[in-house]
């Protein structure tokens, strides 16, 4: 049997629980998920077959996906010697990430685990069992301060402690909404350095956090909206603001990336993309869907299956890259790109 250990936003398990029920049906794999309501996070247990393959791809709903080493519970608070079994059977590993579900107990645990990290880290050190060149990074996961799992996940997958990754908003941005193309970045790409683009239309713009965030990448955008656009975004920034219509405004010669933050009915935010990418306006697509009241994984796969079936028709174009996240900072949205081949 194998475990698989999944951090969401809290209020999201059973969604979370839904897509991994659905990864599991696809690759035959026997089990069936653990949770309890906002306890932000969800366990799935295989029987049979692995969920493995999964910590490479990622999920929708799971801001963090590691693979379980051992279940702790009721340990004493000589914690090290509690736990060391664990930590040998995950080792080599060349990091240690202390999580905790991100509810309001889980956050209270935050002070204890920084001491925590203080007594155990030089140990491991030590030992040998955090060294440098190691495949995985080990993840103590205290559920509270006594009870948890031990669990590992491949360095090369960028995750964020906790699966969160607090960013900074400098006072300049235009509105918090510039931090989800930020952490977009970090979560599909592991870098905010990864985008290649040259020319952006941004639908919906207002206030000018996305744009803000194309601008200062020296990427030059269009920003349309029927509202007021931040001043000093206009006139520091390569932007160009357009009084006009996010559904109905086309641009005069196609554009490296659209972006779209307007908040409507996902089926209609989603057809406009694909319109966009299918008319070859655009070479890549990142967007909001604001997820429906139920049935949200489901619904938002089906949204997502039909972008990529619209996109595959361009098989000239290059291989279909289509990744979704229900990020930090999104609440009752999630955040998508598409487009072919890496081309961002
Ligand atoms: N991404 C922006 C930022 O970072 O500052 C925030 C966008 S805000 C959530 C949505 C924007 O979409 C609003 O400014 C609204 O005026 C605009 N909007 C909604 N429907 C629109 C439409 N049909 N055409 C143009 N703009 C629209």
């Amino acid at each position: 049997t194998e475990t698989l250990m999944a951090l969401c936003r809290p209020g999201f398990e059973a969604d979370l629980a839904a897509e991994l029920n659905f990864h599991a049906a696809e690759q035959m794999v026997a089990g069936y998920p653990r949770t309890t309501g906002n306890s932000g996070y969800v366990l799935w247990h295989s029987q049979q077959g692995s969920m493995a393959p999964l910590l490479h791809s990622g999920l929708i709903f799971a801001r963090s996906l590691s693979l379980g080493i051992g279940e702790f519970m009721d340990i004493g608070d000589d914690r090290i010697s509690a736990l060391w079994p664990l930590l040998e059977a995950a080792a080599p590993f060349g990091e240690v990430f202390l999580d905790h579900p991100d509810t309001n107990d889980g956050r209270e645990m935050q002070r204890f685990l920084k001491g925590f990290r203080k007594a155990l880290e030089p140990r491991l050190k030590k030992a040998g069992l955090l060294r440098r060149k190691a495949a995985n990074r080990v993840h103590l996961f205290f559920s509270d301060s006594h009870n948890g799992w031990v669990t590992i996940s491949p360095l090369e997958v960028p995750l964020a402690e906790g699966g969160v990754r607090r960013l900074k908003l400098p006072s300049e941005a235009p509105s918090r909404s510039a931090l989800k193309v930020e952490e977009a970045l970090l979560r599909f790409f592991g870098t905010t350095e990864a985008l290649t683009a040259k020319t952006a239309v941004d639908l919906g713009a207002a206030p000018g956090g996305w744009s803000w965030q194309l601008a200062r990448r020296g990427i030059k955008v269009q920003a349309v909206d029927h509202g007021k656009l931040n001043a000093r975004l206009l006139d520091e920034y390569p932007v160009q603001h357009i009084y006009g219509d996010a559904f109905t405004w086309r641009p005069r010669t196609s554009v490296d990336l659209v972006v779209c933050d307007v908040v409507d009915k996902p089926a209609r935010t989603l057809q406009q993309m694909e319109k966009w990418l299918d008319q070859g306006w655009s070479k890549a697509a990142l967007f909001n869907l604001k997820l429906p009241m139920k049935r949200r994984f489901q619904e938002v796969w089906q949204l997502l299956e039909k972008l990529a079936t619209t996109m595959e028709r361009h098989p000239e174009r290059g291989e279909v890259i289509i990744k979704a996240a229900h990020l930090y900072y999104d609440r009752e949205e999630i955040t998508v790109w598409a487009s072919y081949q890496r081309d961002y």
